[in-house]
């Protein structure tokens, strides 16, 4: 039923030299006053997305310090996952018609996951999104007090929310002892009740999917895929999602072909496990994409984990381009910027934080303004490199997971009561 995710080990002293000798000191005192805490994240998807890929460093750098960090995923129907594919749509702004059985559907998978789930003895749980938000709601009413302190880690831009389905989410958020932002602006009229802080995401630049990649290892991913390295090269790294706009990604290649010859577009997507929506709109891409023999599709159908593909697709991409139209942070601007690439993205939430227009990116809104920059971008080089260096080393100051490591420890000590 609920499964718990083992995502292996991992050790802070290999991020010792990335993060710096002052973050890593600060690491291990507060993780110090925690020494044994037992933590526990609860999400929708073991693969595939961003909320996953952060998991998968965070659980195990957490133990590495000494809490004892578990990580279960909820279970659900296919129903429950399209309602709340719905709620997600409709939280970031989509219009979309709600009945009360779509509720009872969602309150009811997370009684479900609520009794299966072992809450006793944890000292801090974390839930992510609202897919398992209500669970507390239910182990509340079982045993009011003994489940230690739970926050809720809300990953979604909720600035234009349809209200009355952030109105009835929003009691449900409202029990948490405290609840995470990526910004304010995210937390649409606040919340009455948990403390509320803000924290963006972060990377892990250990993974494969971060690491640098050998040459061969990048030439032999273009050339399985038909991808000429000798010519340019943009691409977008994402799930086939209306937010992140694929659509107009082909038309702003489209647009952009005309002024360079030769223009490659790569499409890099897997499908992830709580994300129906996906396949329906992934023919859709297909079909503005036509038979044009250069726009490649590296789709992962089992989304079971593309990190070598996306790296090289990354690192090797002459601008990597996020269309998102609304977007809760980004971890593809991140993890580009990362690879030292210059990126031009939508103009919306929390890639704002990172792609500062001129420094190590472009901001853009319509298909004009991203073609623009991207010719900006393939007809200034030294500028593209100085840019791409920019964004490496913003990316190292803010956007690592050391920092989110020690953003939750920081929390975790707050809610103990610790100076
Ligand atoms: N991703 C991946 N393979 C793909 C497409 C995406 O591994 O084919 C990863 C991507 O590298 C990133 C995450 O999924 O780490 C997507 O996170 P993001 O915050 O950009 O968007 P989300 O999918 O959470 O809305």
């Amino acid at each position: 039923m609920l499964t718990i995710v083992a995502p292996g080990q991992k050790r802070l002293d290999d991020y010792r030299e990335v993060m710096g000798e002052e973050a890593y000191q600060e690491i291990k005192d507060l993780a110090g006053q925690l020494a044994g805490k037992r933590v526990l994240h609860v999400n929708a998807t073991a693969n595939g997305g961003g909320v996953a890929e952060i998991l998968k460093a965070l659980v195990p750098l957490t133990n590495n310090v000494g809490l004892q960090a578990d990580w279960a995923v909820m279970k659900g129907s296919q129903e429950f996952f399209q309602v709340t594919k719905a709620m997600h749509n409709s939280l970031q702004g989509t219009a979309g018609h709600w009945t009360r059985e779509m509720w009872d559907l969602w309150r009811h998978h997370n009684e479900l996951n609520a009794e299966e789930l072992g809450t006793a003895g944890y000292d801090f749980v974390v839930i992510h999104d609202p897919q398992p938000a209500a669970m507390l709601s239910f182990l509340k009413r079982k045993n009011p007090t003994s489940n230690g302190r739970w926050v809720w880690r809300c990953h979604i831009d909720l600035t234009d929310a349809q209200m009355d389905v952030w109105e009835t989410l929003r009691p449900f958020v409202e029990l948490y002892d405290y609840a995470i932002f990526t910004l304010p602006e995210f937390a649409n009229g606040g919340l009455d009740g948990p403390e509320v802080a803000y924290i963006p995401p972060a990377i892990d630049p250990l993974t494969p999917k971060n690491s640098p990649l050998a040459q061969g290892a990048m030439d032999r991913v273009l050339a399985d895929n038909g991808i000429d390295p000798g010519r340019p090269m943009i691409a977008q790294i994402s799930r086939f999602d209306p937010w992140k706009d694929p659509l107009g990604v082909i038309d702003v290649y489209r647009e952009a072909k005309k002024t360079v010859t030769g223009l490659q577009l790569v499409m890099v997507a897997a499908m992830a496990g709580d994300d129906p929506e996906g396949w329906v709109y992934y023919e859709k891409v297909l079909r503005r994409a036509g038979e044009d023999p250069d726009i490649h599709f590296l789709t992962d159908h089992h989304g079971l984990g593309n990190d070598i593909p996306v790296n090289a697709i990354q690192t090797k991409a002459d601008v990597v381009i996020q269309k998102s139209i609304r977007e809760g942070f980004g971890l593809t601007v991140t993890e580009a910027l990362w690879k030292s690439r210059p990126v031009v993205a939508g103009n919306a939430g929390g890639i704002r934080l990172q792609v500062l227009p001129g420094e190590t990116g472009f901001l853009a809104s319509g298909t004009q303004e991203f073609v623009q920059h991207i010719l900006y971008i393939l007809a200034h080089r030294d500028e593209a490199q100085k840019m791409g260096k920019a964004g490496k080393e913003h990316v190292r100051r803010n956007f690592l997971i050391t920092r989110l490591l020690r953003d939750y420890l920081r929390m975790f000590n707050r809610l103990s009561g610790n100076a």
